[in-house]
């Protein structure tokens, strides 16, 4: 895997190497990490934790998620879920990205901020291409009291890490805040072949 960005190689023949992302120093956050590698029935858990709102796997991905690669992390001073428009969360009626964070830091409760909120309305980002995923997430964010993050180790938590171009639009947002560094929690990383 890539010790930074967390991505893991299908043929793995080198052991553990910077990818080319990381390599060029690409990423805003220090670090990120995943529960599980993406496949169809992450996808469908996850697609029925956002869209039906059905919480049943959430005590098993609570347990899988202390054994993960998530240990990797470092202990972080806040806990930022990655924020949903206004809009989207009164339609869902919950934040996917809130639960999560309760399920992976269930003893950190009360580090958990929202001090992180979308700006502005996005697409979402499934089907768009690398370039549209950037455009469609620059700006988007922004620290609501800077203080709160100034100095500041911080996770932030995210459903799935696909190109990281989001958790990297959040992580540049809140280091230009004064976040002393980023880490990035998710429950899936999706594998490149
Ligand atoms: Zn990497």
């Amino acid at each position: 895997m890539c010790p930074v960005c967390g991505l893991m190689y299908v043929k793995s023949g080198g052991g553990s190497h910077l990818c080319t992302l990381c390599r060029q120093k690409k990423y805003a956050f220090e670090r990120a990490r995943a529960v599980f590698c993406y496949n169809d029935e992450i996808g469908k858990l996850i697609h029925s934790l956002k869209f039906s709102g059905k919480k049943t796997g959430l005590r098993t991905m609570a347990v899988l998620a202390q054994n993960s690669s998530l240990a990797d992390l470092s202990s972080p001073d806040i806990i930022v879920p990655v924020p949903l428009h206004p809009l989207k969360l009164k339609s869902r009626g919950f934040n996917q990205s809130l639960l999560l964070a309760k399920v992976f830091f269930p003893d950190q409760k009360a580090k958990i901020s929202h001090c992180l909120v979308r700006s502005r309305h996005t697409r979402p980002q499934t089907g768009l291409k690398g370039d549209e995923r950037r455009k469609n997430v620059v700006g988007a964010f922004l620290v609501r009291e800077p203080e709160r993050v100034q100095g500041k180790k911080i996770c932030l938590v995210d459903d799935v890490f696909t190109t990281g171009t989001t958790v990297n639009e959040c992580a540049k947002t809140l280091k230009k805040a004064g976040a002393a560094s980023v880490e990035v929690a998710t429950l899936a990383m999706v594998v490149k072949q």
